[in-house]
């Protein structure tokens, strides 16, 4: 662990949770919800801010998958993101066709409460794919509110990445309903930028308003490459034409997020975490993969590069999805440790933050802090607090009263985002 930081388990028990998407602006209420995480074999579970684990919809796969990894286990449903318009989920996953044939397809689902799935409608579908790697990945709302979609060559025709008129090896744009905007690069066309082969990642960059994503090569040549409309990325001929970096030997980057929300101290402002996937087959830490970098990147390329998060364990762990939250940066573990590997649900979320709040004593005790204050929610929230009409504990300190704990929801509070807090309990 990077010094500095510390880790915690906040979700156990989750089946290959691939892929994760929070909130944009998540309610104040305990039961509203905070975080959805895509499963690979087709589920999609939610988080509530009072830590509840939810299953949102399931069966979302019209064929039975297996665990071979590497391999045919690899597939399944992998993008996930959040309308911030609506609060609609969309999911990129594979479909089989009648005939055995498998295509890959993009939905968006919609919830009154967000807790359960109520309807789903197609986006967009038909696009060639097979059951392994290299399909329908990651979705990203951008600032500009379309959807960008990334989509790998489908491995066993790299040449199509190169074709205008073909979906693989492309970062597709289009508008929310699953229209072609009119300013795409190529008119009437979903492709945004072609010459990718697997792309995992993608996150957007404040400070440029750029779309960032990761890109895996064949046995040298992982990638991270900043996406412009029209460009061309080089794939079959190179993973390297318009790459910012490279991994000469292949770590199997999945998910990338800026830290832009002031989560870590302000050092780390604009720093690129990347998680390295490695190989599942490879048991306790390795040279490659099975870690969390962080760079310091620019146009010119990587200014800095350090491991953030290493495994250390004996098992076949391995982070995945990641993503920034309000308190911390958010990752998932697929495969879990020894004894719970395999089949089933081994998978965690571990959330890393600052050791001590980012502006400790920074909280203020006015009128509006305590309006803003949710203490009054909470599950440890008792009776002697109340009796007491004690709030804020974050700007006057730990209450008097004995404090049994039950949970919290200073995470959520809209003065940890407002003062860039990280702590938690602050009222014992
Ligand atoms: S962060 Fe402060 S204001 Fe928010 S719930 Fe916790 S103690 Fe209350
Ligand atoms: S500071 Fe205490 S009362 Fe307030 S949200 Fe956290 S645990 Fe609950």
């Amino acid at each position: 662990m990077f010094p500095g930081f510390k880790l915690e388990c906040v979700a156990s028990g989750l089946d290959l949770p691939v892929n994760l998407a929070f909130v944009p602006d998540p309610g104040e209420n305990p039961e509203d919800p905070l975080v959805y995480i895509a499963e690979l074999y087709g589920t999609v579970k939610v988080i509530t801010n009072d830590h509840v684990i939810h299953t949102y919809a399931k069966n979302l796969l019209n064929y039975e998958p297996d665990y071979k990894f590497p391999g045919t286990g690899e597939s399944g449903l992998i993008g996930i993101c959040v309308d911030p318009a609506s609060g609609d989920l969309c999911l990129s996953m594979l479909y089989e066709e009648p005939g055995g044939g498998v295509k890959a397809k993009l939905v968006r689902t919609s919830s009154s409460d967000g807790i359960t799935m109520d309807s789903m409608t197609t986006l967009i579908d038909n696009i060639p794919s097979v059951r392994a790697a290299h399909q329908i990945q990651t979705v990203t709302i951008g600032p500009d509110g379309k959807l960008y979609v990334n989509v790998g060559d489908g491995m066993l025709h790299p040449e199509v990445a190169q074709d205008e008129q073909d979906m693989r090896g492309k970062i597709l744009r289009m508008n929310t309903d699953g229209s072609i905007p009119d300013d795409n690069p190529y008119p009437g066309s979903y492709v945004f930028a072609r010459g990718v082969r697997n792309p995992f990642g993608a996150t957007w960059r404040k400070s440029d308003n750029a779309l960032y994503v990761t890109d895996n090569g064949p046995e040298i040549d992982d990638r991270i490459a900043k996406i412009e409309a029209g460009g061309n990325y080089g794939w079959p001929e190179t993973m390297r034409k318009g790459s910012l970096f490279w991994w000469h030997y292949t770590q199997a980057p999945t998910a990338l997020a800026f830290m832009q929300g002031g989560q870590f101290p302000s050092e780390y402002d604009d720093e690129l975490f990347v998680a390295l996937f490695g190989s599942a087959s490879v048991l306790g830490p390795a040279i490659k993969g099975k870690k969390i970098v962080k760079l310091r990147i620019d146009d010119q390329g990587v200014r800095s590069y350090d491991e953030f998060v290493k495994y250390i364990g004996n098992g076949p762990a391995s982070p995945c999805g990641l993503t920034f939250c309000r308190d911390g940066l958010y990752f998932t573990d697929l495969h879990g440790e020894p004894g719970e590997s395999g089949p089933g649900p081994a998978g965690h979320i571990f959330r890393v933050s600052p050791e001590k709040p980012v502006k400790p004593g920074a909280v203020p005790y006015t009128e509006e802090n305590q309006s803003l204050c949710i203490c009054k929610n909470c599950p440890s929230y008792n009776l002697c607090m109340q009796s007491k009409m004690q709030i804020l504990f974050c700007s006057r300190g730990a209450s008097e009263c004995e404090v049994e704990r039950k949970g919290c929801l200073c995470g959520e509070c809209p003065v940890t985002s407002k003062y860039r807090l990280s702590g938690m309990y602050y009222c014992e």
